[in-house]
């Protein structure tokens, strides 16, 4: 199962995830078209920190929310530092106490709550629960892979919630794919802590001590690891540093773009 692109006439175009967790739940992925921003935030730039301008991003994340039949004030974003810190809303109120919150994971149990992570080109992790109605999203580039912050959510998830990751979907978002992913000494030596038996497969040596870092299988093999069935893992096979036409790449554009938005809804 892969990432489809909904583009209809008149509508706001998006990427989601057909049948994920048995279609109970909305796992939706953003581009960077169909937006108000200018520049290299053209044009559905999520982010408030890039450096675009603030109204369009307001703009923007009413557009979406607006195509997601959400309320704008339930679209939830973090303050994303590249940790293993998951934050828990658990209550009605917590949508306003918790959002922009230090951390790069967001679990809950609430109804129309559209969770989200920001990237452009780090991974979006999607998790769903559908025993005990939970949902999560979490932010690993390879810092968060590095750092296991899907297993950090699943673990989180249990305690809060019981939740068991036999019984959990999980879905890896559109990423810098390892036909483009560049990566120098100190993510190698990142990458062969982290995983010591895999690693190699991990990293293809591209020579002059670069390699090339496969995201995806690094975030499956921590989700498997952690008791998810493989089975139940869906990978994108888009790229965002191959499809700049879709999506903001951060590499691709050295820096200065704008991000899209994972978000997770049931
Ligand atoms: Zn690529």
């Amino acid at each position: 199962m892969d990432f489809v692109l909904k583009n209809e006439l008149g509508q706001l175009p998006y990427l989601y995830l057909p049948g994920f967790g048995e279609g109970k739940v909305r796992a939706v992925f953003t581009t960077r078209r169909g937006g108000v921003s200018r520049g290299c935030y053209s044009s559905l730039n999520l982010g408030y920190h890039t450096g675009d301008d603030a109204d369009a991003v307001t703009a923007n994340r009413r557009l979406v929310t607006d195509a997601l039949n959400i309320g704008e004030d339930r679209l939830i974003t973090l303050n994303q530092v590249h940790s293993d810190r998951v934050v828990v809303l658990e209550r009605e109120e917590d949508l306003q106490l918790k959002k922009g919150s230090r951390g790069d994971g967001l679990i809950t149990h609430l109804s129309n709550v559209a969770i989200s992570i920001l990237c452009a080109d780090c991974q979006a992790i999607y998790l769903y629960d559908p025993s005990n109605r939970v949902i999560a999203v979490a932010h690993a580039g390879w810092r968060g892979a590095a750092a296991k912050i899907a297993a950090s959510c699943l673990q989180e998830m249990s305690n809060v919630y019981g939740s068991r990751p036999a019984d959990c979907y999980a879905a890896l978002s559109p990423a810098a794919g390892p036909c483009c992913y560049e990566v120098g000494e100190d993510v190698y030596q990142a990458v062969k802590e982290t995983f010591p038996e895999t690693f190699r497969e991990l990293l293809e040596e591209k020579g002059n001590g670069k390699w090339f870092f496969n995201i995806s299988q690094s975030n499956c093999l921590i989700l498997q690891d952690a008791g998810v069935l493989r089975e139940n893992i869906s990978i994108s096979s888009f790229c965002t540093i191959c499809r700049q036409d879709l999506f903001f790449s951060y590499r691709g554009s050295r820096g200065e773009t704008g991000r899209m938005a994972a978000i997770l809804i049931q």
